[in-house]
């Protein structure tokens, strides 16, 4: 009898403990999916900023390759998918990804992420703009009209990116705040000192001027004191004329300019043959993570680029 009854006050007991288990396996795998925040932004260098920021805290997806032109992405149902299902959207903005986002947004039907709403990032504010127009009067093209929009190569400027990401991660997840800002202090130190050693390294290069084919360089010609005189597209956009073409050799030669910057999604026809015209070198710079397999992340965006430049400046002395 007394038997029966521990017997039966164990099965209860042990049912009770695998009752317990189950319920504590389900919790934890719902913390664990709170957890992850899932974050989609168009380009690998605001996911690869994300990821330094958000840690082991987020999952990321990038819907631009580093080897595209960010003004132009084909939409594919993956994009879709990737963010009908997000925490948070991260966009460069102005007009950089005008032709292709929307559309995307409006498909993925997720009112978390459309502008305005916590899970919606712009990049872009309290980022200082370069060329920006007095009035909208299309004269630098179709793609630049607020500005221009490749901000995110000034390392510098990364830093402003980060901030606007960690403030949207915090939205999210307020109990994290502290870790995400704690992350954002590592790669704003980390930062400085890279940037440091990068202007270091083109520091004899200072003033040197440059052609290149699109307009993507203001930022990092800035931040490093190249001057980029003119450009192979007449307008960001619009592929180069033969009458660009000769202005350009003509430049080049009467002002002895050696260096033409072309972006990785270019082909290079028209900046071969400008540079066959004045004896220069084609040089093709990254434009974002990803562009080459050894730039993994938005540190290795800068050093590829910084070591591109001063093999083409060659030696200073
Ligand atoms: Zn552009």
């Amino acid at each position: 009898m007394l038997t029966k009854y521990w017997n039966m006050r164990w099965g209860r007991a042990l049912l009770m403990i695998a009752l317990m288990a189950t319920m504590a396996s389900v919790m934890s795998q719902r913390a664990a999916a709170q957890g992850a925040l899932r974050v989609v932004t168009t380009l690998p260098d605001l996911e690869s900023i994300a990821k330094h920021i958000g840690g082991d805290h987020v999952e990321t997806f990038s819907i631009a390759a580093g080897f595209q032109n960010p003004h132009f992405v084909d939409p594919k149902p993956s994009f879709i998918r990737q963010l009908s299902r997000a925490d948070l959207f991260v966009t460069v903005g102005l007009d950089l990804e005008s032709g292709w986002v929307p559309p995307l947004l409006n498909s993925a039907r997720n009112p978390g992420i459309l502008q305005g709403a916590p899970g919606y990032v712009d990049a872009s504010v309290n980022v200082p703009l370069l060329q920006t127009p007095t009035s909208v009067t299309r004269e630098q093209g179709d793609i630049h009209v607020y500005g221009n929009p490749h901000y995110w190569l000034d390392p510098a400027r990364g830093k402003i990116i980060a901030k606007n990401i960690l403030d949207g991660l915090v939205r999210l997840q307020p109990e994290n705040r502290s870790y995400f800002e704690g992350n954002l202090e590592r790669f704003n130190e980390e930062m400085d000192m890279h940037i440091a050693e990068w202007l270091a390294q083109m520091e004899p290069y200072k003033g040197a001027r440059i052609v290149a084919y699109h307009n993507s360089w203001p930022y990092l010609a800035e931040r490093f004191g190249l001057d980029v005189v003119d450009f192979l597209e007449p307008k960001p956009g619009i592929p180069p004329t033969p009458s660009q073409l000769a202005k350009i050799i003509r430049l080049m030669s009467e002002e002895d300019i050696g260096v033409i910057i072309i972006e990785p999604y270019f082909k290079t026809d028209a900046a071969d043959l400008v540079a066959r015209k004045t004896n220069g070198e084609v040089v093709v710079l990254a434009t974002s993570v990803g562009a080459e397999e050894s730039i993994r992340t938005y540190f290795d965006l800068f050093d590829y680029n910084v070591d591109k430049l001063v093999e083409s400046f060659g030696d200073p002395n």
